[in-house]
């Protein structure tokens, strides 16, 4: 089974919970993860057990912290083998405006959003070369890391930084049959969204709604597929018209 696992970070709840639903309906087995709601995360390993008739694993580490996240995702590879792909999503976020920023606000979403990337994908990307097979990467980045937002001046920092990150390891694995690709939203309906900020961004998306988790999980499987083997290196917004 090791060649359809695909690890999921931050998927608890919210757009990683559907992306790990959606996977698993499409026919991959999920790796859940998550910090601190693991009660989620067995929720949502129950609802793909009754899906699938197998249990997915469920690893917790804080992906801010480095040397906990390499131990738990290397562990999991040395048991179970490596993943055919990763899904870096976990993610937070800590509005204000710039002046009336703590500092703890700037290095936790920096830490949590663009360290990640580093602490997730630096321990497994030799594992994912050396099974000499295709892979998959897709990255979690946001409209605020292409147009950058008031009140998220840390935000659209770390989401800019991880689309780089992300161009710039495609070109390092093309050659390896490994896509590495970006999936952008716009406004999604989870937790993360504050409800003051609805008012204001309902006046710049053109569809007039927030988009769905499962909206973002369709693009995300789509990536991981077959189909998908010759799109690499890019952007993929998913954001209602928001920007073009
Ligand atoms: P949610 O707040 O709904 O869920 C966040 C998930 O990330 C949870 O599973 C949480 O785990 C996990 N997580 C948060 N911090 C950490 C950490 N330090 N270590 C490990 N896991 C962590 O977020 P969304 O579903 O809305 O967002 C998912 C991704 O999509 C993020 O990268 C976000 O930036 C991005 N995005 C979201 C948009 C939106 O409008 N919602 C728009 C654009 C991008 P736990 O439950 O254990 O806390």
């Amino acid at each position: 089974m090791s060649d359809t696992t695909i690890l999921v970070t931050g998927s608890s709840r919210g757009i990683g919970r559907a992306i790990a639903l959606r996977l698993a309906r499409d026919g991959y087995m999920p790796v859940l993860h998550c910090r601190s709601r693991l009660d989620e995360a067995t929720a949502v390993a129950d609802e793909i057990e009754a899906l699938r008739g197998m249990r997915p694993r469920i690893l917790q580490c804080d992906v801010a912290e480095r040397q906990q996240t390499a131990e738990v995702l290397l562990q999991d590879v040395e048991t179970h083998g490596c993943y055919y792909g990763v899904v870096c999503n976990a993610g937070i976020a800590r509005d204000n405006a710039f002046p009336a920023m703590p500092a703890e606000d700037w290095d936790a979403v920096i830490h949590t959003n663009l360290d990640s990337f580093y602490n997730v994908l630096n321990p497994l990307t030799m594992p994912l070369v050396r099974r000499r097979k295709p892979g998959r990467i897709v990255t979690l980045a946001s409209v605020s890391g292409l147009m950058g937002n008031r009140g998220q001046v840390n935000y659209s920092a770390a989401k800019a930084g991880i689309i780089g990150a992300t161009k710039a390891l495609a070109v390092e694995l093309a050659s390896r049959a490994i896509t590495v690709n970006c999936v952008a939203p716009g406004l999604i309906d989870t937790e993360m969204i504050e409800p003051h900020v609805l008012e204001e961004a309902m006046k710049i998306i053109p569809s007039r709604r927030m988009g769905k988790p499962e909206e973002v999980a369709a693009t995300v499987s789509f990536l991981m597929s077959e189909d998908a083997a010759y799109i690499t290196r890019q952007v993929i917004s998913v954001n209602g018209g928001m920007i073009g």
